[in-house]
């Protein structure tokens, strides 16, 4: 009976036993699945731990991206991210040249210097260009390692790139560059990872480009503008110097020589400079248009005063001053000058001294030859119209001593307000200004009307002040200076007439030139025995 007990027992605690085996062995089952699940889960989380740094650095490379518009800086940066994602040495980043039509090497890593100067890929129809304009990235090697389309790399030396992968930067529908990597082989997330990269890498570089465009377009019309500016100056500069000519001259600049402005101005001494070269009067010319020049005068009672004074210095006795005839004829015997016939008769002279207009001359005596008469023939002459206004009362846009040249306008003005010098030559409190232009219409009342509005415009206000207007037209100047004028010598070719007057002498301007072609006959006349 005891026997008995003793084996039931020996087999429960034996059943047991293997139950409990049994349950170790479920237990170690499971530790092992949590193990796997673990080691699963585990790379799971690194997975998702390196998409997580790869969504950072996408995102962070948007950021930097957006708003760099230099080209290099972008390049520089878009590469390291993609090095330092693949863990790669080696690639190089092509950018589309749009004057060349073709993608050139903008930043290489890893690679020989060369492969800037001698990469180059033109685009044409074919298996590699439709790959990069799908726009996704692709491998450019077989699975043994030889390169997919051999000839168009050898044609382009893409081989010196050592790319296996080519990754297109494309927007909508521009392929803006290509990014070539070498690295043995790409997973599924080193792919999306480039993909997303190039994507927004590409819409920065289209932006960078049209920012560089349009920069360089605003340059160039910066550029023009400052062009503009300066034709704008020159032209403004040339309108004075040619106002100037007229006033000076009494014609235009073309027509003008250098020194008359420079003389006319005072700057040179046209006693002895003139004629010269105009390279010789450059630093004179310098002078003329810093301007600093101040010799301006007026006689006091008017120019009739001048006249007056030389009236008064002619010995009473010895001069007859005879008004308002006219010479018909300068008689001449044996080629020499004797007399003048004029409309109220005739006058025998030793010598006859002719003040008018040199080009009437050879109408007025028959001996002169035609070479001369021709030669005083291109004496040239300006017209100018003088518009004297009395103002009822002084404006102070007039209260300058000097005179004044408004020239920005096809009827420049001169104007002198004589009253400021004299100012017995207007009543008290009021004021006579003198506005005078060269002629340049045919028709003097169109002329007229050009300068009155030219005033009006200049001086605002001018109009009402206006009490009352005289019209001067003269001939002030008998010669105009020109580059190709002919001015006579104050001795004749016929015996015993001398000429004085503006069109004789080149030197100075109106009275002054006058004097000056007075004191050059009294020479000759001197000189020919007349005068003592
Ligand atoms: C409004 C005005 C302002 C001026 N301001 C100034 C100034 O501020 N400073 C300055 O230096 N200059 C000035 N001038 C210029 C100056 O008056 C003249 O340049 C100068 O008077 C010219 O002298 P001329 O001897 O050459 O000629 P004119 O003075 O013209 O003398 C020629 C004379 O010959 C007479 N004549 C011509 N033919 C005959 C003939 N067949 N028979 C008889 N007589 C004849 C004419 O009637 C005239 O009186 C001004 C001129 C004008 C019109």
């Amino acid at each position: 009976m005891k026997k008995r007990e003793n084996s039931s027992e020996t087999e429960n605690s034996g059943s047991q036993l293997a139950r409990l085996k049994q349950q170790v062995n479920g237990k170690c089952a499971e530790i092992l699945k949590l193990k796997q699940d673990n080691k699963q889960l585990n790379e799971q989380i690194k997975k998702l731990d390196k998409q997580v740094f790869d969504l950072y650095t996408l995102a962070q490379a948007g950021k930097t991206f957006t708003g760099n518009p230099d080209l290099r800086r972008l390049s520089e940066v878009f590469t390291s991210m993609v090095q330092d994602r693949l863990g790669i040495k080696k690639c190089a980043l092509l950018l589309h040249d749009r004057n060349l039509k073709l993608y050139t090497v903008i930043k290489a890593h890893g690679l020989p210097h060369e492969v800037q100067e001698n990469v180059q890929y033109k685009p044409a129809e074919g298996s590699l260009w439709q790959l990069i304009q799908a726009g996704e990235p692709f491998s450019v090697k077989d699975l043994s390692g030889e390169l997919r389309l051999e000839t168009v790399f050898r044609e382009n030396n893409l081989q010196l790139l050592e790319s296996t992968y080519w990754v297109p930067l494309k927007t909508k529908n521009y392929v803006v560059g290509i990014l070539a990597v070498k690295k043995e082989a790409l997973n599924e997330d080193e792919l999306t990872f480039l993909t997303l990269l190039s994507s927004q890498a590409a819409v920065a570089f289209n932006s960078a480009f049209t920012y560089q465009t349009l920069e360089a377009s605003r340059k160039e019309l910066d550029k023009q503008m400052h062009l503009l500016a300066i034709l704008y100056d020159v032209s403004k500069a040339l309108h004075f110097i040619d106002t100037l000519s007229y006033f000076l001259s009494g014609m235009s600049m073309e027509l003008t020589p250098a020194w008359r402005m420079l003389g006319g101005s005072g700057y040179l001494d046209e006693d002895k400079e003139a004629n010269l070269r105009a390279k010789n009067h450059i630093e004179k010319i310098k002078k003329l248009a810093r301007n600093n020049y101040y010799g301006h005068g007026y006689p006091v009672g008017g120019i009739q005063k001048i006249t007056d004074a030389v009236i008064a210095s002619m010995p009473e006795r010895n001069v007859t001053i005879r008004k308002n005839e006219e010479v018909l004829k300068i008689i001449s015997e044996a080629g020499r000058a004797v007399g003048i016939v004029t409309d109220q008769g005739r006058y025998n002279a030793d010598i006859v001294i002719y003040s008018g207009f040199m080009k009437n001359l050879p109408s007025l005596i028959s001996d002169v030859d035609s070479a001369y008469s021709k030669n005083l023939s291109k004496i040239r002459q300006t017209r100018t119209m003088v518009l004297w206004v009395g103002l009822k009362e002084k404006m102070p846009e007039l209260s300058y001593i000097g005179s004044e040249i408004y020239y920005n306008t096809n009827t420049p003005y001169w104007a002198i307000p004589v009253s400021n010098y004299d100012p017995a030559l207007a009543p008290k409190n009021k004021q006579l200004v003198g506005f005078s232009t060269t002629i340049r219409e045919d028709d003097d009342q169109k002329q007229l009307k050009k300068l009155r509005n030219t005033i009006y415009k200049a001086i605002p206000g001018i109009k009402s002040l206006i009490e009352f207007e005289h019209i001067q037209v003269t001939i002030p100047e008998k010669a105009a200076i020109t580059i190709d004028t002919y001015f006579p010598s104050p001795k004749s070719p016929v015996k015993g007439l001398y000429l004085v007057g503006t069109d004789t002498d080149i030197r100075s301007m109106g009275v002054t030139r006058a004097s000056y072609s007075v004191l050059e006959a009294l020479k000759f006349i001197q000189k020919d025995g007349f005068l003592q």
